[in-house]
């Protein structure tokens, strides 16, 4: 992971607002996979730039495409609502998707053409981010941390307390929950949701986080 060698280098030299500024405009220019063509920007990131929480979704939709924030549209209002239920500062946390580009007609992006291509990205982004809590926000999240596709139910790995990301000495905690799109598509799965972020809660106090 050549990229994330350069950025230990860098990070012993520069400090991380000047890092998250070079990597998006580098970001903005990414032509790595075919979403560039039909995106109008890139929608890099949201929040602190260094922070103990980051919650990855999956890819921006019209709304983001737009105004060039993640999480603006209808399932970012509910998100919005999550946050405030798990007493949870939005402006405090990061937050970014598993593709910066805006698939055609708001499809799921594809594994291996456009998640892998921006996974190095992926990666990159959450060293720099340097969170001890990342939410995985449905499958396709997931697919892009563990950087393998999933065909079983996504249940068994929110029932996981173990599961873990490791870029070199770096290491945070994955937590899987539902994305918020997904909710708006089945509402009776909120209650389930209001326990995952009950989980993110109660592990960002055992490990201390400035949240
Ligand atoms: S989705 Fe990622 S890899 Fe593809 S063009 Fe956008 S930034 Fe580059």
């Amino acid at each position: 992971m050549e990229e994330t060698k350069v950025l230990q280098r860098l990070f012993r030299i520069i400090p991380i607002p000047e890092i998250h500024t070079h990597f998006s405009t580098a970001v903005k220019q990414c032509q790595r996979c075919l979403l560039h063509k039909t995106r109008s920007q890139v929608v890099v990131g949201d929040g602190t730039p260094m922070t103990d929480l980051m919650l990855i979704g999956e890819a921006p939709g019209k709304e983001e495409d737009e105004q060039g924030i993640p999480f603006v549209g209808r399932a970012g209002k509910l998100l919005d609502k999550i946050l405030d239920y798990a007493k949870i500062d939005r402006q405090k946390i990061y937050i970014t998707n598993s593709v910066l580009c805006r698939p055609p007609d708001n499809r799921n992006p594809l594994f291996n053409e456009e998640i892998m291509a921006c996974n190095n990205r992926l990666m990159c982004h959450i060293y720099m981010v340097q969170p001890k809590i990342i939410v995985a926000m449905g499958r396709i999240a997931l697919q892009a941390l563990l950087g393998e596709e999933i065909k079983g139910p996504l249940g068994e790995y929110i029932e996981k307390n173990d599961l873990k990301l490791k870029i070199g000495e770096y290491e945070a905690d994955i937590i899987v929950t539902y994305h918020p799109s997904y909710l708006l598509r089945q509402p009776s799965k909120k209650m389930d949701a209001a326990k995952h972020w009950d989980k993110i809660k109660e592990r960002l106090k055992c490990l201390s986080t400035r949240l």
